[in-house]
């Protein structure tokens, strides 16, 4: 099965810093024309690959900061083509995703932890503090609101260990949860390995942390990432990790998406199996 799902990492820049952060890319970043010939190439890619269902997570850094993401967000939905987005909450607003009624299928939203200690350890905040719970209930109320899947996303590591994540899960009713290993690529965040948690630490997490109440629940433990995402980096390069190290596999603006794929070495059994568990 091919992919179905690409994610396209629009902006580099973040007002967050996570210390485990693995998208640091190159700074520059997309106009808004080339940026949608990159979804004119993934739209071509679905045509040819036949793919239903199709849809683009639009991810970063932050892609809240990318200035053109209402046009982008616009124009995916102008060609049938599924939108969500993964952001760390702290600039959605409710006047900015009403406008994404019918157009954005599900906002994820990073949490790793409830206390400003942790969070100030990982890196999840900015200078005023992680996020506000009491205003990020609101926005997950107007999300639940519109129709829009409210999915939250949980990075597990030695740092977050001991926090309660269940009684903001409660709060929220998010329609999905991914609990995820923290990520190291050898070229990008190799210096955070002492805080990979060991699988009875990871296991021992989800457990005490589980959220099944109507929700998906997603486990991506260590190494479910390697060969199994399909990514583009914001110049358009599209970029895998193999095996634990990123590699670029040339630019959607130069060659087109249907061509890069077979060079691509995407394990599409993996890809498969994670979506056989409806992952998203
Ligand atoms: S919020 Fe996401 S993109 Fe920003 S620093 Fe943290 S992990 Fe990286």
């Amino acid at each position: 099965m091919k992919p179905h799902v690409i994610n396209f990492h629009i902006t580099n820049r973040c007002n967050y810093q996570c210390k485990h952060c693995f998208a640091r890319f190159n700074q520059r970043e997309l106009s808004l024309d080339e940026a949608k010939r990159v979804i004119d190439s993934i739209e071509e890619y679905f045509k040819e690959a036949q793919v239903t269902n199709s849809r683009i997570n639009l991810a970063g850094g932050e892609p809240l900061i990318y200035p053109y993401i209402d046009e982008i967000i616009d124009y995916i939905s102008s060609k049938g083509i599924k939108v969500s987005m993964i952001t760390n909450g702290s600039l959605l607003t409710e006047e900015r995703f009403e406008k994404w009624k019918g157009k954005v299928e599900t906002i994820g939203i990073s949490i790793d932890a409830k206390s400003k200690e942790t969070n100030e350890k990982i890196g999840r905040c900015t200078k005023n503090g992680p996020l506000d719970l009491t205003r990020l209930k609101g926005v997950c109320d107007k999300i639940h609101k519109l129709g829009i899947k409210l999915k939250i996303n949980t990075v597990i590591s030695k740092v977050n260990l001991k926090e309660d994540l269940l009684s903001i899960y409660k709060q929220l009713k998010p329609d999905k949860v991914k609990y995820l290993c923290v990520h190291i690529i050898e070229n990008k965040n190799s210096q955070m390995q002492s805080i990979v948690p060991s699988k009875e630490e990871f296991d021992k997490f989800v457990e005490m942390n589980t959220y099944d109440n109507n929700c998906q629940v997603v486990i991506e433990n260590s190494g479910y990432m390697t060969n199994s995402y399909f990514m583009i980096n914001p110049q358009g390069q599209v970029y895998m990790n193999d095996n634990g190290i990123e590699k670029l596999y040339g630019s959607c603006l130069e060659i087109p998406l249907t061509k890069i794929y077979d060079s691509v070495p995407l394990y599409e059994n993996k890809f498969e199996e994670r979506y056989k568990r409806k992952e998203n």
